[in-house]
């Protein structure tokens, strides 16, 4: 297989701020293909694209405004760049005739648009002096660095300080490609911006209109349109841009933009909770009546859900020990389309073995979603250890402060649906917009658009902008606080391990810990801050641990900068069985821990009270 393609920021819009004019090799006349999508767009963009196509061409059909050329050799000169849509086979002849006209026509560039390879032609075009761009799509490069491709949620790689200019076209504000964010530098290479810098400046420039340097709180439900035609092009998909806050909303976006980058993902869906966005990332991918496989070691609310609620939609989960490797072979062969697991285990302190187990879904077919929730992007990458999807609860690490409720769904980008065939949702035509398939016009953004598009769009669950906003605060402090999370609770684990009234402690980060080697794997910068130990004395004495707290809060969350305590056996994990419980390590003499970033003393002085109490 050939290996992946990378293009530089700098060499992407280098090409598009220097070409004026494309002939597009297979436009069509029908407005519900990609290519006239693409011509539209880049119409609007203030290129001249003039369509190669011959059938078009011999019935002295125009395509938006443009008459059909039969031939490269009919386009009249400048041709800065050739965009080739038709099939990679199709590529070698369009670029040898583009190399024969080269010195004629002045072409530049041969573009192949998503899904179109052909790297014959492009060596033969290299040589030739011309730039070759292959799998990539012009209209969505142009989006994703003039800052356009935010409402999607996408990471466009686009780090500025500076305030974007607003340019006058044809009477309309548009934003103008930022020559700052996209300067050349006379390298190929993107900057690869530190985790810190990202935590603070992804997705989020100075406001082009107000200058505003802090993310506003875009609280709209709606957003008005310049025109019937572009309401039409929104509507269907051609343009980007915002329509209605249930779909998409730029305070929104913004930090999806901020959770996909610190995730090293393509894209990022938010959504109204955790448990939304669990929703949203199983929504394309299993109909009724098809079958997921989860961990038995889970957040309790989220066994709930997979156990009780899915089956009304008919979505069956089958849950494994993701550590008997050969139970998990077996359950992905029966037909699990998708493996579901915690990277850092609520409540338990258990690390899954996450390059393993994505061996696994791999050679299936299937997918490995991780909920990253209490490892957070700073503790753990998934996407590194092959992770095809993530999910958060927002609620917890990533806002910090136990102000919010909202969820994100995370796409790395990698999976391919159309070769894949299991996934229709995303690879065949979709009725409610015109017969698009997902995963050929929009390539490897293809789940993001259309957890925008459909998933949010009809389930409803989205995030409100109040909370992205408060969301984003607290990302741009997620390193520091992960930080003094981890060592305070490390020193509170320590502390319980000598507690004559401790039983057990399970943190991964302590030696003993049959985690620890996993943790030191996958969990370096810290093996996290929610944590059980089990007390002497049962039930009871978990339920009085945490009703003689002072400082602790005895409340049902995780990841406040406030230390959170809770008995999860009458709690969260309450509504499940005697077996569910002892398989997700919250048994009755359970006590779990979120160790917040007061001062540590006073912490361990107020479990020593509370441990005497009981
Ligand atoms: N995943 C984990 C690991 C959780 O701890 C929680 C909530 O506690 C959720 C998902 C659900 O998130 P939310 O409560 O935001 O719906």
């Amino acid at each position: 297989m050939a290996s992946a393609l990378h293009y530089s920021d700098a060499l992407i819009s280098g090409i598009l701020r220097r070409v004026r004019t494309i002939a597009m090799v297979g436009a069509s006349p029908n407005w519900k293909r990609p290519s006239n999508f693409a011509m539209k767009y880049l119409q609007e963009k203030g290129y001249r694209v003039i369509p190669v196509n011959p059938r078009a061409a011999a019935g002295g059909v125009s395509i938006l405004g443009e008459p059909a050329c039969a031939s490269l050799a009919d386009v009249p000169a400048p041709v800065d760049m050739v965009d080739i849509f038709r099939g990679s086979d199709a590529a070698l002849e369009v670029t040898r005739e583009a190399i024969r006209l080269r010195e004629e026509k002045r072409i530049e560039v041969v573009w192949m648009q998503l899904g179109v390879r052909n790297d014959e032609a492009a060596a033969e075009a290299v040589a030739a002096g011309l730039t070759v761009v292959m799998d990539r799509c012009p209209k969505i490069e142009y989006g994703r660095l003039s800052g356009e491709l935010g409402w999607g949620g996408v990471d466009s790689g686009v780090i500025s300080s500076r305030r974007p200019r607003l340019k006058l076209a044809s009477g309309e504000k548009e934003i103008e490609m930022s020559e700052e964010a996209t300067q050349e530098t006379g390298s190929e290479a993107d900057t690869d911006w530190g985790f810190e810098t990202r935590m603070i400046h992804a997705g989020a420039g100075p406001d082009p209109v107000s200058g505003s340097r802090q993310t506003p709180i875009h609280q709209t439900s709606a957003y008005a349109f310049h025109d019937a035609d572009h309401a039409a092009s929104l509507f269907n998909l051609q343009t980007f841009g915002f329509i209605y806050s249930r779909l998409g909303n730029p305070t929104v976006a913004t930090l999806e933009e901020r959770i996909a980058s610190l995730e090293g993902g393509r894209g990022a869906t938010c959504a109204a909770s955790g448990h939304a966005a669990q929703v949203l990332a199983f929504f394309p991918l299993i109909e009724a009546g098809e079958r997921f496989a989860a961990s038995n070691r889970l957040y309790g609310g989220s066994v709930t859900q997979f156990s009780r609620t899915f089956p009304k939609f008919d979505w069956r989960c089958d849950f494994v020990d993701t550590e008997d490797l050969s139970a998990v072979e077996a359950v992905l062969a029966q037909g699990a389309k998708a493996l579901f697991v915690e990277s850092l285990a609520n409540p338990g302190g258990v690390v899954t073995d996450l390059e393993t187990l994505a061996g696994l879904t791999r050679a299936a077919g299937a997918l490995l979603i991780v909920d990253n929730t209490l490892a957070t992007p700073w503790l753990c990458r998934p996407f590194e250890w092959g992770a095809d999807l993530i999910v958060h609860s927002a609620t917890k690490f990533l806002s910090g402060s136990g102000t919010v409720i909202g969820g994100a769904v995370v796409d790395s980008g990698r999976f391919d649906w159309a070769a894949s065939g299991r996934f229709p949702g995303l690879s065949e035509p979709e009725p409610a917009y015109h017969g698009l398939k997902f995963s050929e016009t929009f390539g490897d953004l293809a789940f993001t658009v259309h957890s925008h598009a459909v998933g949010l769009r009809d389930l409803g669950a989205s995030m409100a902008p109040m909370n992205a906003f408060l969301t984003l605060l607290g990302t741009e402090t997620l390193a520091l606080r992960m930080e003094r999370h981890c060592r305070n609770a490390l020193a509170i684990a320590e502390w319980l391990t000598e507690h004559p009234k401790v039983e057990w402690v399970s943190h991964a980060g302590l030696p003993t810990s049959p985690y620890c080697e996993l943790a030191k794997k996958y969990l370096p910068n810290g093996a996290g801050a929610v944590f059980t130990f089990g007390v002497r004395g049962g039930y009871d004495a978990g339920v009085k641990v945490v009703e003689a707290c002072e400082l602790f809060s005895h409340l049902a969350n995780i990841g406040d900068a406030r230390s959170l305590i809770i008995h999860p056996a009458s709690t969260t994990h309450r509504q499940l069985t005697d077996e569910q419980r002892a398989a997700a390590g919250a048994g009755p003499e359970v006590v779990r821990l979120s160790i917040g970033l007061e001062t540590v003393d006073d912490l361990i002085r107020d479990l020593d009270r509370a441990l005497a109490a009981a």
